[in-house]
């Protein structure tokens, strides 16, 4: 994980984006922030991440992808289902379009 989250980096109430791996690293986890968007998010994408962090922080990255990839797999071809719309972009193309 070398790659810093582009949302919170602009909203990171104490700086500390660029030191850490994970929000949850931080002191000040969970923040105001975390939960007001994590909920508006929740609301708008149908998934939400402060859930996931609370995962990640307990079972460790490799789990929870492992977990997300397995429950993400679409049963048709085996590709990876968005987490948004809950559709395959390898075959329900056709769906995305309408
Ligand atoms: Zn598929």
């Amino acid at each position: 994980m070398n790659k810093n989250c582009s949302f919170f980096k602009q909203k990171c109430e104490n700086g500390k984006i660029y030191e850490i791996d994970y929000c949850f690293d931080c002191d000040l986890f969970p923040s105001k922030i975390h939960e007001q968007y994590s909920k508006k998010y929740e609301k708008r994408n149908g998934y939400n991440f402060l859930d996931s962090l609370n995962l990640i922080k307990k079972n460790g990255a490799d789990w929870f992808i492992a977990e997300v990839e397995e429950k993400l797999k679409c049963e048709n071809c085996g590709d990876t289902i968005c987490i948004h719309n809950k559709l395959c972009y390898s075959c329900n193309r056709d769906k995305l379009i309408e």
